[in-house]
């Protein structure tokens, strides 16, 4: 599953790619056109960009700083427009490039940056546009100019809503994505997720940092006896008492069945052991009500270290299960960090 920045960029990278291979012909074509016509400055960026082109696609396929190789593309790219429909003999025909502004810059950019760009190059387009092609007749210069203006708005418009759109049903999938339905914690995809950054943050800022995985003991029991009802809202009722108790930057996540798993940032070896054990003693004394019946549930939790088990989440979760296994052995409704000495 790829975060929203890596989403996004896949998109847009696919985007930029059939740009790309557009400016790439259409640089040749344009140049030679010009080259014809005796506009040999303007023929010359031409072809400069349309091999410009070819090289941004061969950076982009795999680059990581792509948004810096977008803004690369297109300043020339929006720039060269300017020119061409500025110079001494364009055509008019030149100004229906500038109506494509909005749509690139808010689908390679976003909403944001698209905006700014958009406003930026719509403004010089259209002003380069009155000085050059408007003539004394003031009546048609009224129809052309609230034409190229409106059409303008209307083009920045559309682009805004339709990216605003698309960012808040993208936001809406991912947050339905990673989002547990019973318990409504993240659940283990949007856990291996958000690992990626709670590890970067950890080693850059060099903070320990702790993996629990926690497994209710006989839960089996609690079906049986409350029903496939009053399992699932026991299992509510724990992911409540785990966020309630546990810090808002750390990770929790309902890692399948009964079995949730935690995160924990800024903690020492020995901190975590104390933070989970006191955690198993407290939901001990709390007791679920269900049916005006108080059910006891209790679990079993095996922790692992980032750096001393490992770096990756996969490594520490096999880590954390092999303790959560010595927990069970032990009897159950305990805590385990280290392990066993084989003998
Ligand atoms: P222990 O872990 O202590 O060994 O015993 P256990 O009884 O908890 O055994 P196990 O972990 O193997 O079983 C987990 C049970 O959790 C099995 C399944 O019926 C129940 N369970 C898993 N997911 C759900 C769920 O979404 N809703 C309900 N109601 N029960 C679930
Ligand atoms: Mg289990
Ligand atoms: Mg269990």
């Amino acid at each position: 599953m790829l975060s929203d920045f890596d989403h996004n960029t896949e998109y847009r990278r696919k985007v930029l790619l059939v740009l790309l291979l557009i400016t790439f012909v259409g640089g040749f074509v344009f140049g030679l056109i010009n080259i014809y016509r005796g506009v040999y400055a303007l023929a010359f960026l031409e072809i400069v960009y349309g091999i410009f082109s070819f090289f941004v696609w061969r950076r982009v396929v795999r680059t990581e700083h792509f948004q810096i190789w977008v803004m690369a593309y297109l300043l020339p790219f929006f720039s060269i427009m300017m020119y061409a429909l500025s110079v001494p003999n364009s055509s008019q025909s030149i100004y229906v490039w500038i109506l494509t502004i909005p749509v690139i810059s808010y689908l390679l950019m976003g909403r944001k940056i698209g905006f700014y760009f958009s406003i930026f190059f719509m403004t010089l387009g259209i002003t380069i546009f009155h000085l050059k092609f408007l003539t004394d007749d003031i009546p048609l210069n009224i129809t052309v100019s609230l034409n190229v203006i409106l059409s303008g708005v209307l083009m920045i418009a559309l682009a805004h809503v339709y990216e605003r759109n698309r960012e808040t049903n993208e936001e809406r999938l991912m947050q339905l994505a990673g989002t547990d339905k019973l318990t409504g914690l993240a659940n283990r995809m949007k856990l291996f997720d958000s690992f990626a950054s709670t590890s970067d943050y950890a080693k850059r800022h060099k903070v320990d940092m702790s993996v629990v995985l926690f497994d209710l003991d006989y839960f089996k029991n609690v079906n049986d006896l409350y029903g496939h009802h009053g399992g699932d809202a026991a299992l509510r009722f724990v992911a409540e008492f785990l966020k309630k108790y546990t810090r808002k930057s750390d990770l929790l996540a309902r890692f399948g069945g009964e079995e949730f798993a935690l995160v924990m940032q800024a903690s020492k070896s020995k901190d975590s052991f104390q933070q989970i054990d006191s955690l198993r003693k407290k939901l001990m004394e709390t007791p679920f009500i269900y049916n005006k019946q108080k059910i006891n549930i209790t679990f079993s939790a095996g922790i692992s270290h980032y750096g001393t088990d490992g770096t990756d989440l996969d490594e520490l979760l096999v880590k954390a299960d092999e303790r959560l296994y010595f927990a069970k052995e032990k009897g159950r409704n305990c805590v385990v960090d280290q392990s066993i000495p084989q003998n």
